[in-house]
């Protein structure tokens, strides 16, 4: 790509790693406030929407980036290396979105190893046609001529798993208000502590106009799906039997699946007084049924399909666990 024009506006960077591209796509959801975010800031990379290259980075001073927005999780050789190459080019590093915040939806696959996943993509799925199980190498010579791919890690990471982050803005994706609420901080110079997430530090609940008919007791004795129940738009969720996950998700995101009629399924996040936000969502749940016997607290959560991709989402790579331990026999 040719050199940018000299501006002297602050440069910025976007980029994708394990990602559905909703992160992308978020940026573009800003509206006609793009043109506010344009008109301040020259965008430097941005490879999914502009024709920027590896190089063009490698070329740039150390630290001229304002800063970077990454979103997705680290997968692959490449990811990591994109990532350390722009934290050296750049003042800030933000986390954007769930997947590099977290983990996100790409971390579940934390549940299964680099091999189980080969062989179930490349060998076994029903649409497979692979006779001589081939394999993707990192290195594969083609009549003398060397062809590469980049390595597959046998675990997914968080971004800061990998370089130091300075802000995470949470969401699945993040949503335009939020995204506008920090490029405007990030221009002004008012962005809060390092290593903050930037969004209210509050559980989802205190925003939801549903938590006035939200009981101090909830007292539930089973767990509905969206499907089996017909939603009253005014009352609390959770009252209604629906595993909303509002009670431990930080807000910012204006409560828009509950004002949808969907539960809130945690892509904020937990707050900063929360460790692992699995085990908090669990320990909100189990503080709500209305039970004491073994039994009949194990029938109830056994009502919960995907116990793990319901409670932790977008947030495996993130807890304390990070991935599924197995025990083989020696
Ligand atoms: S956070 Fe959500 S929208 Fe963004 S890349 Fe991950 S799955 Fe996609
Ligand atoms: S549990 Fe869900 S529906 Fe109920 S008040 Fe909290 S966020 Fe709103």
């Amino acid at each position: 790509m040719a050199d940018a024009p000299q501006t002297g506006k602050p440069k910025v960077a976007f980029y994708w790693c394990a990602s559905c591209g909703g992160c992308e796509e978020a940026v573009v959801d800003l509206a006609e406030a793009i043109l506010e975010v344009v008109g301040a800031v020259d965008i430097a990379f941005w490879p999914v929407a502009l024709d920027f290259k590896r190089r063009d980075v490698e070329a740039m001073e150390d630290g001229s980036l304002a800063a970077s927005f990454i979103n997705g999780a680290v997968r692959t050789t490449e990811q990591a290396e994109m990532a350390q190459l722009l934290r050296q080019k750049s003042k800030l590093v933000i986390a954007f979105g769930a997947c590099a915040h977290l983990g996100g939806i790409p971390g579940l696959a934390n549940l299964w190893d680099r091999e189980s996943i080969f062989r179930r993509v490349y060998l076994e799925s029903p649409s497979t046609d692979n006779p001589d199980g081939v394999l993707p190498q990192v290195r594969y010579e083609d009549d003398g001529r060397p062809l590469t791919l980049p390595g597959f890690f046998d675990t997914v990471r968080t971004l800061d798993q990998v370089v130091p982050v300075d802000y995470y803005l949470p969401g699945c994706p993040p949503t335009p208000n939020i995204i506008l609420q920090a490029v405007r901080a990030l221009l002004r110079g008012e962005l809060p502590a390092r290593g903050s997430v930037l969004a209210p530090d509050q559980a989802l609940c205190e925003e939801c106009p549903r938590k006035d008919s939200k009981p101090e007791r909830l007292g539930l004795v089973e767990f509905k799906r969206p499907h089996q129940v017909l939603v009253d738009e005014g009352t609390c969720l959770l009252a209604q039997g629906l595993l909303c996950l509002g009670p431990a998700t930080r807000a910012g995101c204006g409560a828009l699946c509950v004002k949808g009629n969907m539960p809130c399924s945690g892509c904020f996040g937990p707050t900063s007084r929360v460790r692992d936000y699995g085990g908090k969502a669990l320990s909100a749940l189990a503080s709500i049924v209305a039970s004491n016997a073994g039994e009949e607290i194990v029938r109830i959560f056994q009502q919960i399909p995907d116990p793990t991709g319901t409670l932790y989402r977008y947030s495996l790579p993130a807890s304390l666990l990070r991935r599924r331990r197995e025990v083989r026999a020696a």
